[in-house]
């Protein structure tokens, strides 16, 4: 098995677009990550449930990668009825891929800045490391995260990407990539008031979601 720097992307992807799409691939290139895991959730714990049903939100990330050798799917938390802890991820892909494989979460500024909300927040760098993506919007400037995750963040900052292939698990790193204003909600409210939301995710997705009405009003 590789023991090169395994990335991992969760999210609702409710639906999956290019926000998204180019987060990984800028990922993969910038910190030499061997591939991408895409983790759609299932019923994830911090929020209302999402709109798409778990399984078409799976099938449309399944389109938006397809092509693409540096990402793959796991289809585990989306399959399973339970609640999505990334901890318990995390604990399953550390057990497949043994202790010395580096594991990266990768994270919009936003998630990071919600980290410490999560289900065992302070267990996940004892298994992962943390690459922070830059989203419009949202700072990642240490003043503006809450008390309790400045401290994990001034210690584990690093700033040299090597880091993440030296060592399996514990670094935090911040990475910018194309600042591309576009989300889940927005496009979610576009579709549901009959608007266009084409050029800001993949077309085969924008089919899938006019052929199963996934996001319409009526
Ligand atoms: P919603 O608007 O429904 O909350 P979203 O567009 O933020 O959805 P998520 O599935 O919640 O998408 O996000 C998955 C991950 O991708 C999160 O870590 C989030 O910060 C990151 N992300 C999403 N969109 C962008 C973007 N445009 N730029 C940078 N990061 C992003």
């Amino acid at each position: 098995m590789s023991d090169r720097a395994l990335g991992l992307f969760g999210g609702t992807f409710d639906p999956v677009h290019f926000g998204h799409l180019r987060l990984a691939e800028e990922a993969r290139s910038a910190l030499g990550l061997e591939q991408v895991l895409w983790l759609p959730s299932g019923q994830p714990p911090h929020r209302p449930a999402p709109r798409a049903t778990a399984d078409h939100r799976l099938e449309m990330v399944r389109l938006a990668i397809e092509g693409n050798p540096g990402f793959a799917l796991d289809a585990a938390e989306a399959q399973s009825a339970a609640t999505s802890y990334t901890v318990t991820t995390l604990e399953r892909l550390r057990s497949l891929h043994g202790l010395n494989r580096p594991l990266v979460l990768l994270l919009g500024a936003d998630a990071f800045a919600g980290l410490a909300s999560w289900h065992r927040w302070r267990d996940l760098l004892a298994l992962t490391h943390l690459a922070v993506a830059t989203r419009p919007g949202h700072s990642l400037e240490s003043r503006f995260l809450p008390a309790e995750l400045q401290g994990e963040f001034q210690a584990r900052l690093t700033h040299d990407a090597q880091v993440l292939s030296q060592a399996p698990a514990g670094a935090i790193l911040t990475f910018n990539i194309s600042a591309l204003e576009i989300s889940g909600t927005w496009i979610r409210g576009a579709l549901a008031t009959a608007g266009s939301a084409r050029y800001l995710l993949p077309d085969p997705v924008l089919d899938y979601i006019a052929r199963h009405r996934l996001y319409h009003l009526n």
